[in-house]
């Protein structure tokens, strides 16, 4: 405690905060099961060309199928799956479901898709992050180009050097590799220089105003060029509206995401409305 804290220290403690304390500690420990009793969800979010073409393959994005609360998204439990170390079952959990999720649907005729699977800080300095990749692509038949991780730049700022090993360990193998929520981390132009990245993902944060606002169709027309001339390729998330898509294609962008495309769905669906 600092000094400021010392005297009011006990309202910490208030009655509401030992309540959320207890929620925490209990929603950790339904963690724990959920994974063996099955309660994990993939829904999964298409990713479509700008210009018009179709989908490109699919993002997996984590949900739990809470047997009291519903559906969950991750923003409940992926902090408190982060703090305890969950995280690193779980994300293997997730990887193996994509991936043969992805198998699935090459099988089904649609051999071009590509799966993207987010990363978060622990899985990503994890020791066993490359092995895991490669075994989890051989389990299931994936060559490895089909597979995109999904990292933010704050994670992959916590250790720069760690992080470039790490990320030149998997483009090696051939697995790509996503900088997601891009605009609004730390990372410098010389460490994007570094940074053995093949896509930009744009923030959603920009795309919002971007008809009313010129600062933000500045801004994405600014990381659109210098994407380019990093030679990635650059998608945006969060598109809502038709004016979007056409402006986003326009400022030069080659993917996009979002609820005016495509909302995240469960696997069958996803395929239902791919058809
Ligand atoms: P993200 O990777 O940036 O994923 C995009 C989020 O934006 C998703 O929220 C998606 O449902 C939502 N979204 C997509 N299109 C739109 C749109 O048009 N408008 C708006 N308002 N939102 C849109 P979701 O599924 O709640 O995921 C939140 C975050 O949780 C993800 O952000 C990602 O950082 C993390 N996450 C999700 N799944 C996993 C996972 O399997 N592992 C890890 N480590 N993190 C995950
Ligand atoms: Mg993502
Ligand atoms: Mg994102
Ligand atoms: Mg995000």
């Amino acid at each position: 405690h600092t000094k400021d804290s010392g005297r009011n220290g006990y309202t910490f403690f208030t009655e509401s905060m030992h309540v959320s304390a207890n929620r925490q500690l209990k929603l950790l420990q339904e963690l724990r099961r959920a994974l063996q009793r099955d309660e994990m969800v993939l829904h999964y979010q298409p990713k479509f060309r700008a210009d018009g073409g179709g989908v490109i393959g699919a993002e997996a994005l984590v949900r739990w199928q809470h047997p009291g609360l519903g559906l969950l998204g991750p923003d409940t439990f992926i902090p408190i799956a982060e703090r305890s170390g969950l995280i690193l079952p779980l994300g293997d959990w997730v990887l193996d479901q994509a991936c043969a999720q992805l198998r699935q649907w090459h099988d089904a005729g649609h051999a071009t898709w590509s799966m993207a699977v987010n990363l978060s800080p622990l899985q990503f300095s994890s020791t066993t992050l490359l092995d895991t990749v490669k075994a989890t692509l051989e389990r299931h038949g994936l060559a490895p180009h089909h597979l995109t991780l999904e990292v933010t730049e704050t994670t992959a700022m916590q250790d720069v050097e760690a992080s470039l090993q790490i990320l030149h360990g998997l483009t090696a193998m051939g697995v790509k590799i996503s900088i997601d929520d891009f605009g609004t981390g730390y990372s410098s132009l010389l460490y994007l220089k570094r940074m053995p990245a093949t896509e930009l993902k744009i923030d959603r944060a920009f795309v919002r105003d971007l008809e009313d606002n010129a600062e933000d169709a500045a801004i994405v027309s600014s990381i659109v060029a210098l994407g380019r001339s990093l030679q990635l390729q650059i998608v945006a998330e969060g598109v809502e509206t038709a004016g979007q898509r056409d402006y986003l294609n326009e400022l030069g962008c080659d993917l996009l995401q979002g609820y005016h495309l495509g909302k995240p769905v469960d696997a069958e669906a996803f395929l239902r409305n791919a058809a």
